[in-house]
């Protein structure tokens, strides 16, 4: 027994004496609460859940690379997930049967000049030349669209397509079905923290942490794709660049639209563009700032009146020009005034005229006096409006405001009115990259292994992104950011 125990005295003594030869020491015991740090490996690394990342993984895997995806929340899809799921495409095959004129080039052009000229021309063009191959992939994932096209808010052209399914869970249902399918490891609940380089600058891996703030190490050998989403919802970042946009606007944004990704690429030096552009729409719930809650499907079905009852701007303008026209009104209130013929079945949020009416979100009533009184706006201003409306449709010229999209008289009851308010919507700016989805450091040239696609990326839309062309734009590139992370050299 006293033999044993000397035994292993000696074995101890002669590793402590190898390891002081060889300069190593012992691993220090951790200290309680202190956690190892656990490393992975992969070729690429996507960071977030949403269309743009999802997009970006799937076509890296395409593409033979091996890939995890990081999402910091505890499931996928982001705004792409809530979002209104309309998608801008030229589409012969659908518009032609409408009998919708539409080319590649007016596509550029609304985009182009819809931002004010601010938008990359060279963005652009990828983006309304990819938009239809992006929606055929998606259908060739299983993501299914309907066969009418019609023109989302501020989309300026009846080229929106929308889904079957509510939202945007056709697309993230598709796209993590896609996802899975080639064995892209998603790490849910583990939110990316840091972008790591080598001493030559290359975007090598991320820290990130995950749920139980265990910090996980993930080395890219081919690259990183951030597609982070945008800022929306961080007030603080926002009001840093458009004073209005406060804690008392409210976001159409869900709650991880943080803008982690402008913080990871400033700290590798990345360079932004159009980080002032921040847009609003003036069709927000009252009480929560979402997009939900109204009935008219289309800019052509229906007006905005204000408190005195009075329309104010033209419904199919731009984005900005409607609610900066909705902040100089009364309490910054409006109501969208529809009648019996511009009724979703089911809107694009999943909801009928039923639950809207039962909800108090939708008022009703079967005649204008009647909705006037239930909105408590003037009856006589309202009556006067919508019949002064309806001359305009009548004419097919609207000399009040000059809005071109007049579709339909608002003149079979029941009538419809929603409340609605200014909402921060969506953040133009963000990091510069190239045709090729690299991001751009301030000194001008790539940085090298760092991707970028979607709303976490600036210069596409200029001053003002139109309406349904966010989806296209994050498939498009996303599909762009992960073909060059899985061909990164
Ligand atoms: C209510 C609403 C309706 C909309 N409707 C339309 C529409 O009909 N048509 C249209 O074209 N556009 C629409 N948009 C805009 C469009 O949905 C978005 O611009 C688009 O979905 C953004 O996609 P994305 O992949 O870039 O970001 P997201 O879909 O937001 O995904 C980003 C993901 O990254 C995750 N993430 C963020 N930080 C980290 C981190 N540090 N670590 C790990 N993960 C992180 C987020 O949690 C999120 O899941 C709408 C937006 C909203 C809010």
């Amino acid at each position: 027994m006293y033999q044993k125990k000397w035994g292993v005295m000696l074995l101890v003594l002669a590793l402590v004496v190898v390891l002081a030869l060889t300069g190593c020491q012992p691993a220090a015991e951790p200290e309680p609460g202190e956690h190892e740090v656990e490393t992975k490996e992969t070729d690429v690394v996507v960071i977030g859940g949403g269309g743009a990342g999802l997009a970006a993984a799937i076509t890296a895997a395409d593409n033979g690379a091996e890939v995890i995806l990081l999402e910091k929340m505890p499931r996928l899809g982001g705004n792409t997930l809530i979002s209104g799921c309309a998608y801008n495409a030229v589409d012969p095959e659908r518009q032609s049967k409408q009998g919708i004129e539409d080319s590649i080039d007016l596509h550029f052009q609304h985009t182009y000049e819809g931002g004010d000229k601010k938008g990359d021309p060279e963005l652009i063009r990828i983006l309304v030349e990819n938009a239809l191959d992006g929606l055929h992939w998606l259908e060739s994932l299983g993501c299914e669209f309907k066969d009418e096209v019609y023109t989302v808010l501020g989309a300026l052209w009846p080229r929106s397509h929308t889904n079957v399914k509510p939202l945007g869970t056709g697309y993230i249902e598709a796209l993590e079905n896609g996802a899975n399918e080639r064995g892209v490891e998603i790490y849910l609940d583990t939110k990316a923290e840091e972008l790591l380089q080598d001493e030559d600058g290359r975007v090598t891996g991320v820290k990130a942490v995950d749920a139980d703030g265990n910090e996980i190490i993930f080395t890219a050998r081919k690259g990183v794709v951030l597609a982070t989403g945008g800022f929306a919802a961080n007030v603080e970042l926002r009001s840093q660049y458009d004073s209005r946009l406060t804690a008392e606007i409210p976001t159409t944004n869900h709650p991880g639209a943080t803008g982690d990704g402008i913080v990871m690429a400033e700290k590798v030096g990345a360079e932004f563009v159009g980080m002032e552009y921040i847009q609003l729409l003036p069709t927000g719930d009252p009480e929560t700032g979402s997009l939900a809650g109204w009935l008219a499907p289309g800019v052509d079905q229906m007006i905005y009146v204000n408190k005195e009852g009075k329309r104010f701007v033209a419904e199919d303008e731009r984005r900005d020009v409607m609610t900066n026209a909705l902040f100089e009104q009364t309490d910054a209130l409006m109501y969208v005034v529809s009648d019996a013929n511009s009724v979703w079945e089911v809107t694009s949020f999943g909801e009928t005229e039923e639950q809207l009416v039962e909800m108090g979100k939708v008022l009703k009533a079967d005649t204008l006096e009647e909705l006037a009184e239930k909105i408590n706006v003037p009856a006589d201003a309202l009556v006067e409006t919508v019949a002064r409306y309806n001359e305009a449709v009548e004419n097919d010229h609207d000399p009040d405001f000059g809005k071109k999209l007049l579709g339909h008289k608002i003149e079979t009851p029941p009538f419809y009115a929603s409340p609605r308010v200014p909402t921060v919507h969506h953040t133009m700016g963000g990091v510069k990259i190239d045709t090729l989805a690299r991001v751009i450091s301030k000194d001008g040239n790539p940085i090298p292994g760092l991707y970028a696609a979607g709303e976490v990326t600036g210069g596409i839309h200029g001053t003002n992104r139109l309406g349904g062309n966010a989806i296209a734009d994050i498939i498009v590139f996303g599909r762009i950011a992960g073909e060059s992370a899985a061909n990164s050299k």
